[in-house]
């Protein structure tokens, strides 16, 4: 499956329905991917202790065995870690066998490290394949896409005033990245986000209620 413009179209969503395109309820859900990053994590863990917003970071498991007291701090500040795969590969070149053995190295460096188990996963790229509900069910894990894609990492504050001014819902789970094509711009691109969430009176929600 390709990825999507900025908000994934109807009939995807319905057909995947297994998926979590959007939060559960109408509060808007952070979420920090391909990190952690030790040029932009710190800075963005900085950003959200002062706003008070909990994120989900979809964590590489190569990133998370390089940066051990990143990945450690992230949980630390009460956010939740999840799996991005071990080397940020697309799933459609990989076997059911293969992509099964993936995502089980990730949550077990999480386990076996910090004793945390992770309960969501993102495909990288946003490419997902027909065996992974089934594979995350087995590990009673959900698959977390997302509703509002900033283009971020293009390192373009404009695309990313853009994306949000046209496509913020109450509900909407944002994708940002840390990570260091987004280094430029990405605290301005968090606050703009709180911003206009709190100039159209939305609300920000945490991981454990926007992803019920
Ligand atoms: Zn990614």
């Amino acid at each position: 499956m390709n990825s999507y413009k900025y908000n994934p179209p109807k009939v995807f969503k319905k057909f995947f329905n297994g998926f979590i395109w959007e939060s559960a309820i109408p509060e808007i859900l952070f979420t920090f991917d391909d990190g952690p990053d030790p040029l932009t994590t710190p800075r963005i863990l900085k950003e959200l202790n002062n706003y008070d917003i909990k994120a989900v970071f979809f964590c590489v498991g190569e990133n998370i065995k390089e940066y051990e007291s990143l990945t450690r701090e992230i949980i630390s500040e009460g956010h939740s870690v999840a799996n991005h795969t071990m080397n940020h590969i697309k799933l459609n070149r990989l076997s059911t066998k293969e992509i099964r053995e993936n995502i089980l190295s990730v949550n077990k460096s999480l386990e076996n490290t910090f004793n945390y188990k992770p309960l969501y996963f993102r495909p990288p790229y946003g490419r997902f394949t027909f065996n992974l509900s089934k594979i995350l069910d087995d590990f009673g894990m959900r698959n977390v896409m997302w509703s509002l894609l900033t283009y971020d990492y293009k390192n373009d504050i404009n695309i990313v005033k853009f994306a949000l001014n046209n496509y913020l819902r109450d509900n909407s789970i944002i994708v940002f990245h840390d990570s260091k094509k987004s280094a430029d711009i990405i605290l301005d691109s968090i606050r703009f986000a709180v911003n206009k969430i709190n100039e159209k009176g939305f609300s920000i929600g945490t991981p454990a209620e926007c992803l019920k």
